[in-house]
């Protein structure tokens, strides 16, 4: 199959959330099963010529490669691309957001034509690309060139859904009658996601739980009815873990190298989180691990309601994360009052992460809602226990034979998930039988690239 692959971030040459990493890792699986795949994406300030050998092509589109021989077109444009951000500076959202992924997705069609690639299939992430289907069978429905093309539409979260004001609908360049709410109207916006849904031959999430959830007001927002609509054409793909980057046995961050056979060094590494976070090197204090953005979809709002009982409780907790001014003040506040419980790092660091993972007992990621979630795959990895609460790819990743899990979303379920962790800390045998399944999990991409054919087979089907 040729297949085009359409983000507005990829690894490793823009990255602002895990689509980069999905947009990044699936065309190197794509190509090991033996799949044509070509990725085109906006040139950002960042992506240097030096950096990524970057060859020209033509006056406003480079190209580099990544894997064997996968072209990555970059789409140029001063105006709207040579900037530092990807979509917002201190003020916010860029104001001319709609114009810059709008000029990408056009310019995007334009360019298979210009360099003659018949696609079978084009995969389109998130908003920033979904207007590629709408043009697809609108502007461009009677050039022969785009006839047999299908569209796959992936949603990382829709909680992002690309939402413009109704005035600036005429810089789409599409007929008025699409401002409807069957097509690309939200309550009086426009809604580039649900353009994409409605326009797309096939949509998938990141997880099956998750493509389940999002039918429902609770996890929807706002756009379930018109998911269901297409419900026939929605699936749940599960994003694999490049374990090119994070395997115990070979993380040049960690102060000992271990395996899922030999667990043995994970010791020493909880050590040295220990000395690094300030924290008192005990072995037989359960240590757990937090790697997040700070921010209420990932549980920091119940957290914040149980962080006393928490901290009154046998334990250590190391912290890295950024995010919502809130939770940084409340955190910071919290630290004072328990220096030898808690180590808090309000910053991201890769290298911190990576020693995190390695180094805790348990890792603790109650998210509200989780489309695919990656912490508690890298987690796993590393024998580290995910507790989680049972959303979305948590529930379809993590189960008791691996982990911990609460159902229900209040304090006092996550204090209770806690409490049983602690206990289960304390059977030392069966302790290493549940490290041992954790690290014995495999969530490689192979898995999910075969998943993604399947589903581009079903759009070419369509
Ligand atoms: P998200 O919804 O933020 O994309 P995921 O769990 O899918 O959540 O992926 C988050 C990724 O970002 C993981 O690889 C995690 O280790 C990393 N990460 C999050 N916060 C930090 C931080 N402060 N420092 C280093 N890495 C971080």
């Amino acid at each position: 199959m040729k297949i085009v692959i359409c983000a507005s971030e990829v690894v490793p040459f823009a990255k602002t959330g895990g689509l980069a990493d999905v947009a990044g890792a699936l065309p190197l699986a794509l190509e090991e099963q033996g799949q044509g795949t070509i990725i085109i994406m906006p040139r950002y300030k960042a992506i240097q010529e030096a950096k990524f050998k970057i060859s020209r092509l033509r006056p406003d589109i480079s190209y580099s490669t990544i894997g064997r021989s996968i072209k990555v077109y970059f789409i140029e444009n001063e105006k709207y691309f040579n900037r530092d951000n990807l979509y917002t500076d201190k003020n916010g959202d860029y104001p001319d957001n709609l114009d810059r992924f709008a000029y990408y997705c056009r310019r995007t069609l334009e360019l298979l034509k210009e360099i003659n690639f018949k696609a079978d299939i084009i995969h389109v992430h998130d908003w920033q690309a979904a207007l590629i289907p709408v043009y697809l069978k609108t502007t461009y429905t009677d050039d022969p060139f785009y006839k047999s093309i299908k569209t796959v539409l992936t949603i990382h979260n829709i909680g992002y859904q690309g939402l413009f004001p109704k005035e600036e609908f005429p810089k789409l360049g599409l007929d008025w009658s699409l401002f409807d709410m069957e097509k690309l109207e939200f309550f009086g916006k426009v809604n580039l996601l649900k353009a994409g849904i409605v326009f797309s031959d096939v949509i998938n999430t990141v997880s099956p739980t998750y493509s389940k959830e999002i039918q429902t007001k609770e996890f929807g927002f706002g756009l379930e009815g018109i998911l269901a609509k297409r419900k026939k054409y929605l699936f749940g793909i599960l994003n694999g873990l490049d374990y090119s980057i994070w395997n115990p046995e070979t993380d040049k961050f960690i102060a000992v190298n271990f395996s899922a056979t030999d667990l043995n060094g994970k010791s020493k590494d909880k050590k040295d989180l220990q000395k690094i976070c300030n924290l008192p090197a005990k072995s037989d204090i359960p240590l757990f691990g937090i790697v997040s953005r700070l921010a209420e979809q990932k549980g920091f709002d119940i957290l914040a309601q149980a962080i006393d009982a928490i901290c009154n409780l046998n334990l250590q907790l190391v912290i890295l994360g950024t995010g919502d001014l809130k939770y940084h003040l409340l955190l910071t506040d919290i630290v004072k009052k328990y220096p030898k419980v808690i180590s808090l790092h309000l910053k991201f660091d890769d290298c911190l992460a990576h020693k995190i993972y390695a180094g805790s007992d348990i890792f603790l990621m109650p998210s509200k809602y989780e489309p695919c979630g990656l912490g508690q795959l890298i987690s796993l990895k590393y024998g580290t226990i995910p507790l989680v609460f049972k959303t979305g790819g948590l529930a379809d990743t993590v189960n008791k034979d691996n982990g911990f899990i609460f159902q229900q979303y209040k304090k006092e379920e996550l204090i209770k998930a806690i409490k049983d962790a602690l206990q289960a800390f304390k059977d030392r045998k069966q302790w290493g039988k549940l490290m041992q399944n954790a690290a014995r999990c495999n969530f490689s991409w192979d898995e999910s690239a075969k998943g993604y054919i399947q589903l581009y087979e079903k759009a070419r089907q369509k």
